[in-house]
């Protein structure tokens, strides 16, 4: 048989004979190594009956690693020279679908009944473009699909933040929105050198565990992420000034440290210090309070 599209020398071919050039504003950095691949397809934990959304398949390197695992493969691919590249060179798996579109601009849930109707559960798997990693992973969050897993490749500092704890420097509004979805798991980082061409940043592998459901109740998840954005406008304040501005601005002080006080949260502490429990008391509170 031919060499895995992955290997540098096919990689190099496919791109020479398409006369392919990069676009860096895309995001275009591709895979070229198959122990890297291997990592992330094993942390997907795929299989005949699994469905796997690709997000951005470039040539196919990680797609054809999918295709030899999950029972359907769609990739959604934005940059339309890439599309008849990827259908020459998937050509070998009929179970794989490619979706010329934005994914930000997709409809997830006419896509998942549309293309996984036979599968038992779906997994995202993909290398994502750097400069819309946040976007589309709230929205994959956010629409609350069927996922089970979402195992992607990001920039190593995003990955820190959507696994961290509080109390450090790494835990902001990002960790907690993530960590409402899902239960985050770094599966290992990445050095440059696994690329074509080679990104200015480090990049790590995580799994999104997605959550059946949140691990605390809200009365409304809206006002819930909002109490968090507020509480981290100006990291260096405590929670106490950053609410004020946000949900008192006209209002005395005492009345919001009385609202602190029943949530059980002291005034002086820094949003990088609550839990998500924590926060959800908070913006229940404040709710009920007319906040
Ligand atoms: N999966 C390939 C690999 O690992 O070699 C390519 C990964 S590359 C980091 C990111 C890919 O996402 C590119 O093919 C790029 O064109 C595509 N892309 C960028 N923005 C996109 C968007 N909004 N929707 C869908 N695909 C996008």
């Amino acid at each position: 048989g031919r060499e895995e599209i992955s290997s540098p020398k096919r990689t190099k071919e496919i791109i020479a004979a398409h006369g392919f050039s990069f676009k860096k504003s895309l995001g275009q950095n591709f895979l070229i190594d198959q122990n890297i691949l291997n990592k992330i397809v094993d942390a997907a934990a795929l299989d005949e009956s699994t469905g796997a959304l690709e997000i951005g398949p470039g040539i196919g390197a990680l797609t054809e690693r999918l295709a030899q695992t999950a029972g359907a493969v769609t990739a959604v691919e934005i940059d339309q020279r890439l599309i008849p590249i990827l259908q020459k060179v998937l050509s070998p798996y009929p179970h794989v679908k490619i979706r010329h579109a934005d994914v930000l601009k997709v409809d997830l849930h006419e896509l998942f009944s549309e293309d996984f109707g036979e599968v038992s559960k779906v997994s995202v798997v993909a290398n994502l473009p750097y400069y819309v990693t946040t976007p589309i992973l709230m929205k994959l969050l956010e629409e609350k699909l069927p996922l089970a897993n979402i195992v992607v490749m990001i920039q190593k500092e995003v990955a820190e933040r959507m696994a961290a704890s509080p109390g450090g420097k790494d835990y902001g509004s990002l960790s907690i929105a993530v960590q409402y979805y899902s239960e985050p798991e770094l599966i290992c980082t990445v050095p440059h050198t696994v690329f074509i061409p080679q990104p200015n940043v480090e990049s790590a592998v995580i799994r999104l565990k997605v959550r059946e459901r949140p691990p605390v109740e809200v009365k409304d998840e809206k006002h819930f992420f909002e109490v968090v954005r507020a509480s981290f406008t100006q990291r260096r304040k405590t929670i106490s000034n950053n609410l004020k501005a946000r949900f008192f601005p006209k209002e005395g002080r005492e009345r919001l440290e009385a609202l602190l006080a029943e949530a059980g949260i002291e005034p002086s502490r820094r949003g990088e210090t609550l839990s998500l429990a924590e926060y959800a008391r908070l913006s229940d509170v404040l709710l009920e309070a007319g906040h």
